[in-house]
């Protein structure tokens, strides 16, 4: 894939107004597992049916008339419990999607392995990344997610990602990124960074995603964490790096995807600290939204504020990301200095915020 295709949706970043770079889509509210750091935790209880493909596709066509999508995540509950998850990428696919995120539990087996060769099969523009989850040592994992053997079962779908790339032939391949996610609770932030090193060594991921547990948890204590704790969990991404263990996903631009991860880290522990003082306004709402399963649209999973429902707007998302209370919130979140953790806003203000461009420069030229 061409670099270029990537460095034309650098100007957007700096645009006031335009389409959004990216969506979360929750695909469903169903899940197999009961994690007890999960800030989506009332909508997995209920397990939420998402959005029906249909709707999928008008939301896609929709999108695709704004503008071309850079990133969309599926998240859940469980992502690929959906049958039909191959038919909503596709809806993002024809359409131009450069990267598709999947976070998954892992605990989904063999229809995983079906539906990501549907997807790298019937998308060929797009980079599909996999990202199975663990949060912890065996014992600890299990705990925290309430799935007996869990962490095996998870442990073994990042094996089977790996024999389906190198079955699937190269063209797929080289589309196809496989990465680990863990989040950072108080239950496990004794063993979390050396269970990195652990998970790297034998697993062979591509990219570690870090993530600190945040938002409306099902059990909250579990956010009580360490922040020297979390300090050490990017420590030691940064020597996994460093040591070549983690080659990151081979797409372009993936210099300044890195050093922005290691510029956002820092940020975010900032922001938990309650330092205040290099503050970045969030893009959350500008460049990106999140869209819940019952069509909610939102600038962020934090803020709790929607633009509107897609389901009043035959899910026309322009008529809602070009609507006045897109508008007016846009403005609220700058004045008032909205800040969170959330990674994935973060990492956009990191990104298109000339304050925090010589850090994301000596990440770039420092970078392996
Ligand atoms: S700072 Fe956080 S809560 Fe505020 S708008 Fe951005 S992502 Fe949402």
């Amino acid at each position: 894939m061409n670099a270029l295709r990537y460095a034309s949706f650098a100007l957007r970043g700096f645009a006031r107004r335009g389409p959004p770079l990216h969506l979360t889509l929750f695909v469903t509210g169903a899940c197999n597992a009961r994690c007890r750091h999960c800030f989506h935790w009332k909508e997995v209880a209920a397990a939420l049916p998402g959005p029906t493909p249909e709707q999928v596709e008008l939301l896609a066509a929709s999108a695709a008339r704004l503008g071309p999508l850079l990133w969309v995540s599926f998240g859940g509950g469980e992502p690929f419990l959906r049958r039909d998850l191959p038919a909503l990428a596709r809806s993002f696919g024809a359409r131009g999607l450069r990267h598709l995120a999947i976070p998954t539990n892992g605990l989904v087996e063999g229809r995983m392995q079906e539906a990501i060769e549907r997807m790298l099969d019937e998308n060929p523009d797009t980079f599909l990344s996999v990202a199975v989850s663990f949060d912890g040592p065996p014992a600890i994992h299990d705990s925290i997610r309430q799935v007996p053997g869990g962490h095996e079962r998870a442990r073994r779908s990042v094996v089977a990602l790996h024999e389906l790339r190198s079955r699937v032939g190269k063209a797929l391949a080289e589309r196809f990124g496989i990465g680990i996610l863990v989040t950072l609770t108080r239950e496990n932030q004794d063993q979390l960074a050396a269970h990195l090193g652990e998970l790297v060594d034998e697993l062979h991921p591509d990219n570690a995603t870090l993530n600190l547990a945040r938002g409306d948890a099902l059990e909250r204590h579990l956010l009580d964490v360490d922040l020297a704790r979390y300090a050490e969990l990017v420590a030691a991404k940064a020597r996994l790096l460093q040591q070549g263990r983690l080659p990151y996903f081979d797409f372009p631009l993936a210099r300044v995807a890195r050093a922005r991860d290691a510029a956002m880290y820092e940020h975010v522990e900032r922001v938990a600290r309650g330092d205040a003082s290099r503050h970045l306004p969030c893009t959350a709402g500008r460049l990106s939204a999140v869209i819940f399963e019952n069509g909610s649209v939102q600038p962020c999973e934090m803020l709790g504020r929607e633009l509107g429902n897609l389901n009043g707007v035959e899910w026309d998302l322009g008529r809602l990301w070009n609507g006045a209370e897109a508008e007016r919130l846009r403005r609220e979140i700058v004045a008032t200095r909205c800040s969170c953790t959330w990674e994935c806003a973060q990492a956009d203000n990191v990104l298109f915020n000339k304050r925090a461009w010589p850090r994301l420069a000596r990440g770039i030229l420092g970078a392996r």
